[in-house]
């Protein structure tokens, strides 16, 4: 069993949009009051206030403010949690202290658990019921495999002004055919690494397969541009100078963000139809950990190649590098095949030869596009050398690598090795049950933010 996450676009009469965004405003005053709530206490009496006292807080809340009332208790427990979750991962150092909210910037809220909402639907369209507001919503969308949804999370989105239900979906998922370590079935194997000039080089023993950097991302890219200079002429806001911005300022940020919405679709589109064909042809993926958060860091200051690397990093970030690697893996994954996560540092297979197994450091230089071995004269383009070692490390069969995959230690994408500070979640809603007494610290400070 795989828990999935699937997005449906939400489509509502004028009435029903009213009734989406009134819930939407009392789960972000809700939210507030929590922050309020617990910035009240620290100061006050230099007390943390705990998520189960706020959530005992909130039959009270609600006889005192009856215009919450209507909205499903589990619903409002979860934006409750949010707050928790936000400062949970605030006292870990994650991110910073949490803030108060604009209501019409405020995303949506959850419903938990299986009441409180009804999907009608099999995985291709359908229709939401939200008890709570009383209203059936249609939905449009996909899933690619459906199952048992257990939460919705309504989202919506400002500046598209459109709604979305989001559900994670119970999926049964299919055995793994192999384990990670043993009985590799040679035939359905591939290497696959990402490149600069090539966006993605596969290798499966026999062929190479090159995929080039999609075109209409640099097409779209100068509209984009384009737009953003038009922009830039007109009158924009300005607070402190008591400016409002001018009707054609608004009219063309909508372009803008119109336009910068279409390269990401488009990008998104592609990445899932490369994706999905590369993993339906092979059962075991082997590819590098990347760090692309390292790999798209500025230059350095004072360092000479400061264009190369914001035009290399404009490359890498047009593809969607970490992207592309992780949907390769998952969609093996989730057909029952295998991903392997070689340690870059360890294997270097950009640097070795796949011919020999010896290793130039001089081959790191990303200028070097083709490399030639010196030890035995070997010739191959870059990115193709480095899948070759890929893929000869996956079947063992390397030489100047004396280790396994066991020896190196290779996890696989399927091993939880990506250790998280863990900062609780919404699974435990439904385990705390609410405690009979309920008590209110100094009369009520929840009211603050909403009073
Ligand atoms: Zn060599």
């Amino acid at each position: 069993m795989a828990t999935k996450r699937y997005t449906f676009r939400l489509y509502s009469t004028k009435t029903q949009e009213n009734k989406l965004l009134e819930a939407r405003r009392y789960h972000a005053y809700l939210y507030n009051a929590c922050i309020a709530h617990r910035n009240f206490e620290w100061k006050a009496n230099k007390k943390t206030v705990t998520y189960l006292e706020q959530q005992n807080c909130l039959p009270a809340f609600k006889k005192d403010w009856v215009d919450f009332a209507y909205l499903h208790s589990q619903a409002l427990q979860a934006t409750v949690k949010r707050v928790d979750l936000a400062y949970n991962s605030f006292f870990q150092g994650l991110r910073g202290k949490p803030k108060f909210k604009l209501v019409r910037n405020y995303s949506g809220w959850t419903y938990p658990a299986l009441s409180g909402w009804k999907v009608n639907s099999d995985g291709l369209h359908g229709t939401v019921t939200l008890n709570d507001l009383g209203i059936t919503l249609r939905m449009r969308g996909q899933a690619k495999s459906w199952g048992v949804p257990t939460t919705l999370t309504i989202v919506y989105k400002p500046s598209q002004k459109q709604w979305f239900a989001s559900f994670t979906v119970d999926v049964p998922t299919a055995e793994t055919k192999s384990g990670a370590h043993s009985g590799l079935r040679y035939e359905s194997i591939v290497a696959f690494d990402l490149g600069t000039e090539t966006a993605l080089t596969l290798y499966d023993g026999e062929r190479f397969e090159e995929l080039s950097n999609p075109r209409f991302t640099q097409k779209s890219e100068t509209l984009v541009k384009q737009a953003s200079k038009a922009l830039r002429r007109k009158r924009a806001p300005n607070r402190t100078k008591k400016v409002k911005a001018s009707r054609r300022w608004k009219k063309n940020r909508k372009l803008v963000s119109q336009l910068q919405r279409k390269v990401s679709n488009q990008r998104k589109d592609w990445q899932h139809k490369v994706t999905s064909e590369i993993a339906s042809r092979y059962d075991i993926g082997v590819t590098e950990q990347l760090n692309t958060k390292a790999m798209t860091r500025k230059a350095k200051k004072g360092s000479k190649c400061k264009k190369q690397k914001a035009g290399l990093n404009k490359s890498i970030l047009s593809v969607g590098f970490g992207a592309i690697n992780t949907m390769i893996a998952y969609k093996i994954e989730q057909k029952g095949g295998v991903t392997l996560m070689l340690p870059t540092k360890k294997i270097k297979p950009s640097q070795r030869c796949p011919h020999c197994g010896a290793v130039h450091k001089e081959w790191a230089e990303l200028s070097n596009r083709h490399h030639v071995c010196t030890d035995c004269g070997f010739e191959v383009p870059r990115d193709r050398g480095s899948v070759m070692v890929m893929y000869n490390v996956a079947l063992n069969q390397q030489p100047g690598l004396g280790t396994s995959l066991v020896d190196c230690r290779c996890p696989s994408s399927t091993d939880s090795t990506k250790k998280r500070k863990h900062t609780g979640s919404m699974k435990q809603l439904g385990q705390m049950k609410r405690q009979k007494s309920c008590s209110l610290v100094d009369g009520n400070p929840v009211r603050l933010a909403t009073g």
